[in-house]
Order: C-alpha cells, then sequence, then structure tokens
C-alpha cells in the first residue's frame, strides 16, 4: 500500500511538474499575442522629420508585443491629398505622426466618425500641432499650438492649485524654449496608464511644449513638468501627458517626442518609450496589460535606450 501511495505520489509530482510550466507557457503566449492593430499616420511633418521618427516608432510599438504596425504615408507637402485615404476603421488604434496639408473631406469625416464609434487615437509631439481650422482635430487632440492658435482656440491648459487648470487671457497658443532634460511629474498615479510609474523621472533632452490652448474637453492630465522661465519656458507647470474622451473615442496625447534631421535622443528616453507603448494599448483598449519594465529613470538620471538611436536617410 505504502509502495503504491509512493509511485502514486511520484506520478502525480512529474503529472504536475509537465501541466504547471506548460500551463503558464500558455498564459504567457496568450498574454503576449499580437492581437491589436495600429496605423501610423505620417508622411509630412512641419519643423520635424518624419523620416526618422515613424521608423523608430513602429519599432517600439512591435517591441510591446501586442501591437501589428501598419504606416499610412500620405503625398509629401503640396501633393495630391485627394488620393490619401487610409482605412482607420480597421485598425484598433491610430498614431497620428502628422502635422502637414489638410485632410481631404471624406478622409476628416471617416476620421472623426473612427473615433467617434470608439477608435483609438495616441498624438505625438508635432502632431498636437496639425489643423488649427479643423475644430474636430482640435477636440479630438485636446490642446494644440501655432499656426494662429490664439483665444479663440480655446484657454491655455496647465497644472496649478493641484488640476488641470484653464486660463481664458488672450495670447497666442504654443510655444517652448531651448531644448533641455527636464522633470515629468505624475498626476494620475492610478491612472492604467501611469501604473507603477514613478513619481518623477528625467526626460531626455527634449522640447518642453508650453502655452498650449484648445477645447481641453474631457481631458485628464497624467503628467506635467514644470517650464523653466530660465530655458525660456512658461513658468508654468505644463501638461506633456494627457488624455481626452471624445464621444466613445480614447485619446492619449503625449505632447514629448521631438525628432530632427540629425537627432531621435528625445524618443529614445525610457520614459517616452514605455509611456507611449502603455497610452497606445490604453487608447486602443481602455486597459493596459503590459508590465512596466524597471529601467524606468528616476528624478535624477535620463535613461536612453540605445535600440532606438537610429537616423534614416
Ligand atoms: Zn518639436
Amino acid at each position: 500500500m505504502k509502495n503504491s501511495m509512493t509511485r502514486l505520489g511520484r506520478f502525480i509530482i512529474i503529472l504536475l511538474l509537465i501541466i504547471i510550466p506548460k500551463g503558464s507557457y500558455l498564459q504567457a503566449s496568450e498574454r503576449d499575442k499580437v492581437h491589436l492593430s495600429a496605423l501610423i499616420v505620417t508622411g509630412q511633418e512641419m519643423s520635424h522629420y518624419w523620416k526618422n521618427s515613424t521608423p523608430i516608432f513602429k519599432q517600439i510599438l512591435e517591441d510591446a508585443a501586442i501591437f501589428k504596425v501598419d504606416i499610412a504615408q500620405s503625398p509629401g507637402e503640396g501633393g495630391d491629398m485627394s488620393t490619401f485615404n487610409p482605412a482607420f476603421s480597421n485598425y484598433d488604434v491610430v498614431v497620428l505622426n502628422y502635422n502637414g496639408d489638410c485632410w481631404n473631406d471624406a478622409t476628416k469625416q471617416n476620421f472623426v466618425e473612427y473615433v467617434k464609434k470608439g477608435g483609438g487615437v495616441v498624438v505625438i509631439h508635432g502632431a498636437s500641432n496639425s489643423f488649427p481650422e479643423w475644430k474636430a482635430y482640435n477636440e479630438i487632440t485636446g490642446l494644440g499650438g501655432w499656426g494662429g492658435r490664439d483665444e479663440n482656440s480655446g484657454p491655455y491648459v496647465y497644472w496649478k492649485d493641484n488640476r488641470a487648470y484653464r486660463d481664458y487671457s488672450p495670447g497666442p497658443g504654443g510655444s517652448h524654449g531651448v531644448q533641455w532634460e527636464f522633470v515629468v511629474n505624475t498626476r494620475a498615479p492610478k491612472h492604467p496608464i501611469m501604473k507603477g510609474m514613478p513619481p518623477s523621472w528625467k526626460h531626455a533632452q527634449d522640447e518642453l511644449y508650453d502655452r498650449l490652448r484648445g477645447p481641453g474637453e474631457n481631458i485628464e492630465i497624467l503628467a506635467t513638468a514644470f517650464s523653466d522661465e530660465g530655458t525660456g519656458g512658461s513658468g508654468r507647470e505644463e501638461p506633456v501627458l494627457f488624455t481626452v474622451k471624445y464621444y466613445k473615442g480614447r485619446v492619449f496625447h503625449t505632447t514629448m517626442g521631438h525628432v530632427s534631421k540629425d537627432q531621435t535622443t528625445a524618443i529614445q528616453c525610457a520614459g517616452f518609450v514605455y509611456t507611449l507603448q502603455r497610452g497606445t494599448e490604453w487608447a486602443a483598449t481602455g486597459k493596459v496589460k503590459q508590465k512596466l519594465p524597471k529601467d524606468m529613470p528616476d528624478a535624477n538620471t535620463v535613461i536612453l535606450l540605445p535600440q532606438y538611436n537610429s537616423i534614416n536617410p
């Protein structure tokens, strides 16, 4: 009897050894499965260099191992925009890396319908400033700058008295000082995108957008950075990460990520990379299942991820 129990015991242990790793493996593969589709919209980017940034954004998203990424490239500046008709509704999330000629009416309408019905949108840096005259675009992106934006575009929105503060004073929208390494302060630690993020972390050298203005409706500020007047800034805590709710659509907006012809430092920052990956998943699904990697910067030290240091011709 004792012998057979021992044999049974061994059998159960061996069975568990076989089953448990297999079970964990299945869960892991389920978790990591590429199940979301993302479309990067690009092709024109005033003051920026989309040919450098777009392949890196694609790589950053693919490295999250949950996105299949396509690129919709518009005609060049002054080109025939009537041919530019991305199939937004085929995607879980549309990533905007575009600031240029106006889209045709059908494309504009398709985009707004896509967001209204629950499509996800990610807005990166230069795309904050697109289409100053297009009302729905500004409602979707929340805040923007330049392009003649002023008090008619909506209030300045910044962080004051521990909340998103709306300042209706007249003046131009959109400015930045010199590029510098600035500290990003988490303001919504419980938001799925921010969960586990340090309270403050140092961002790599970048432009810190300030004095952005827009409709600013249904926005939640996730993180801010102090725009030091010594660097040519506003002296305010400016929003750098925020979300916008537009009908059923979810929008994640990062004002960080300046890329020039010979510099991609800002988008090599671990904090930029991880918030972009997490924000894109949240825009697509309303949840964030990615684990936050351990190499997040703290308030004193920038962390650059060398794999995103690629300059393309
Ligand atoms: Zn820029």
